[in-house]
């Protein structure tokens, strides 16, 4: 059995701040590295022990670029790249086809807006304000859960702090939940060493993949047409947007995107926040 593993960092072990996430964390960011290469292994390591023989992690977080790769469970391969469009027109999500079995996601984190969220956002903090997908809002975990579900793969297991295994749980249903640490703010948190969240994150995979073999897990649905709106946070981000072919713009700082898959609808709002990106950083700040 082929396992897919989607990979962001904020919600790994012991990750509290910017300073672990990114390269100019310097010491604490390769330390975070590690946390998060630990985390993907422990979950491995469950689904291995289910009966899984294959994993492909797909890195996304910021240049996409985090896992230690000379540490990795030798059951897994790993997609590393940055999230260009062109590169990765589903963002997080790459490599995902339909020979997979089951997804897992792993330092997962709440979306934007979540009250004394940890480290919460959706997709790209400085630009996105809020997703919705048919009129309900989606984090992260329901955007990469409905891409997965594009192509028949559903989520046993999410992965992270107790806010976003809250939110998994209100979306998704009753998947698995590995809780690595608990929420107290946008960069606090009360959190447990790996020695502990290892044995939890394997536990719950190991419970996850058990429970696919029985049919536990249907894939992520959204009725269709699939209506995707995203607002940004200021006005000039949407005009940039509108580049997207087929974008709509419905309000002053707001896009919307139609499509009869999910991942079409979600991609072309992807596109759009790559094309944001490329305006002038002063006011991405
Ligand atoms: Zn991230």
């Amino acid at each position: 059995m082929k396992l897919y593993i989607c990979a962001d960092m904020e919600g790994a072990t012991g990750i509290v701040h910017r300073d672990q996430l990114l390269d100019e964390g310097g010491a604490r960011y390769v330390a975070g590295c590690k946390l998060l290469t630990a985390d993907i292994n422990a979950a491995i390591e469950g689904a291995v022990a289910a009966g899984f023989d294959e994993a492909v992690i797909s890195e996304g977080h910021a240049h996409m670029r985090n896992v230690v790769l000379e540490d990795l469970h030798p059951a897994a391969r790993l997609i590393r790249g940055p999230a260009t469009f062109v590169n990765k027109p589903l963002c997080q999500v790459a490599g995902l086809d339909e020979s997979f079995d089951l997804a897992f996601f792993v330092g997962f984190h709440s979306r934007a807006g979540t009250p004394k969220g940890l480290l919460s956002h959706t997709w790209a903090g400085a630009i996105v304000h809020e997703i919705t997908v048919n009129g309900v809002v989606f984090g992260e975990t329901a955007i990469n859960a409905a891409i997965c579900g594009t192509f028949g793969v559903p989520v046993g297991l999410v992965c992270g702090a107790d806010d976003v295994a809250r939110e998994a749980r209100a979306d998704l249903g009753d998947v698995e939940v590995a809780v690595t640490k608990k929420a107290m703010g946008f960069n606090i948190a009360e959190c447990w060493g790996p020695a502990a969240t290892r044995v939890r994150i394997t536990e719950a995979a190991r419970r996850a993949a058990t429970r696919h073999q029985g049919g536990a897990f249907k894939p992520f649905t959204v009725g269709t047409p699939v209506v995707a709106e995203l607002e940004t946070h200021r006005r000039e981000m949407a005009d940039r947007m509108g580049v997207v072919p087929g974008l709509e713009r419905v309000g002053p700082r707001r896009v919307r995107a139609v499509a009869e898959r999910p991942a079409d609808a979600l991609s072309m709002l992807w596109h759009a926040v790559t094309e944001a990106f490329h305006e002038p950083a002063g006011w991405l700040k």
